[in-house]
């Protein structure tokens, strides 16, 4: 009996009614917009995400505050969640201002979030991550991605955690990196791929289907292979802007490319050719539909 019966039941969960897959959500227009350094607003839908916002671009040679009508003139009014890639001050100084102006979630690393609690930011809206998570949010969703930092000093920096807890304000040093992380971004039937920093993990990328790569440039000649590996690990995505390409000490200025970044964009022309590459203006917004 015991044999018919398992077949029984195998004819069950064979027959057994499949889950439908989750259907691809409807596309709505996604608006981009290069915020400078590696600073990104991302729009679809009625949800706005912000990656990595730096507005204030202080003086670095002392204890750094953030510039409160730079942040002001920038913020849209509405914010769901502000994604940190790591805790440097160029990508992590206006986040907790912003996020305690807005309301919004703040997402990073245990780093991350102990800055922005030492800001005032509640806690209530920090979601420390350890990468790994995706998480489903109002409207979107982000899958956190185990990341590297570009490779500094030649390779010779190493980041980490903070040396104790946070006391503000704090100067360039005390900025520890943190933890880095990548982000998969899925907003308004798109999936967005963010790289805010020239590294990257290549087990953690592959199989990724984004439909917009952005993609830090700086310092890549420090990795191997950088564009088309990292091209090809994402399926050579239909389109790919730069990221943290300007001078992050400097006002953010639209500057006529440099040799590096024409390199880049003969990179990617060579190794994806069907894939469309853009060097993004300072506060100029592109809308895929
Ligand atoms: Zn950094």
């Amino acid at each position: 009996m015991r044999l018919p019966l398992l077949v029984a039941l195998g004819l069950i969960a064979c027959h057994a009614p499949v889950a439908a897959p989750p259907r691809p959500a409807p596309r709505a227009p996604l608006t981009l917009t290069y915020l400078g350094v590696a600073g990104w607003q991302l729009e679809a839908d009625g949800h706005t995400l912000l990656l990595d916002p730096y507005f204030s671009r202080p003086a670095l040679d002392g204890p750094i505050v953030p510039d409160a009508a730079a942040i002001a003139a920038r913020t849209p009014p509405r914010v769901d969640a502000i994604l940190i890639g790591h805790s440097h001050v160029d990508h992590l100084l206006d986040a907790p201002t912003i996020a305690r102006a807005t309301g919004a979630q703040l997402i990073g690393s245990a780093t991350t979030a102990a800055v922005a609690r030492a800001s005032g930011v509640p806690d209530d809206q920090i979601v420390t991550v350890k990468g790994g998570e995706d998480y489903q949010f109002d409207g979107w969703s982000v899958r956190v991605l185990p990341s590297l930092h570009s490779a500094l000093d030649g390779k010779h920096t190493v980041g980490g955690p903070l040396a104790g807890p946070p006391v503000l304000p704090m100067g360039f040093a005390d900025y520890a990196e943190g933890g880095t992380f990548a982000y998969l971004v899925r907003l308004g039937g798109h999936q967005i791929l963010l790289l805010s920093t020239a590294n990257f993990i290549e087990r953690e990328l592959a199989g990724l289907r984004p439909d917009v790569a952005i993609v830090a440039t700086g310092l890549r000649q420090e990795v191997y292979d950088y564009t088309c590996r990292l091209l090809h690990a994402v399926g050579d995505p239909p389109r790919v802007f730069t990221n943290h390409f300007d001078d992050w000490r400097a006002p953010p200025v639209d500057a006529p490319l440099d040799d590096d970044l024409r390199d880049f964009l003969a990179e990617v022309r060579a190794c994806a050719p069907a894939t469309v590459a853009t060097v993004p203006g300072h506060f100029r917004s592109v809308t895929i539909p």
